[in-house]
């Protein structure tokens, strides 16, 4: 197969919408190595329905906490003498 390399531009990508379609994902569950079936819209799913961790709307507002900012304190050096 033939190839070259070419020059892409940055450039951005507006807002919008699309249509996404799911696949169907034959693979391996890495929690219960089952053979297992899944239909997803993302990347290639390492859990079968029953083993994926669920994300629960507790858990989200758990993490809503305010995190103390990092403060720079500039050290003056002392000198020695
Ligand atoms: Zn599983």
């Amino acid at each position: 197969m033939p190839s070259k390399k070419v020059h892409v531009r940055e450039y951005t990508v507006k807002a919008h919408e699309r249509v996404i379609h799911t696949r169907l994902y034959k693979f391996i569950c890495k929690q219960c190595n089952k053979d297992v079936e899944r239909e997803t819209y993302g990347p290639r799913p390492l859990y079968c329905e029953q083993c994926r961790p669920r994300i629960t709307h507790s858990t989200k507002v758990a993490k809503n906490k305010k995190k103390p900012r990092p403060v720079l304190v500039k050290q003056q050096k002392r000198r020695v003498g």
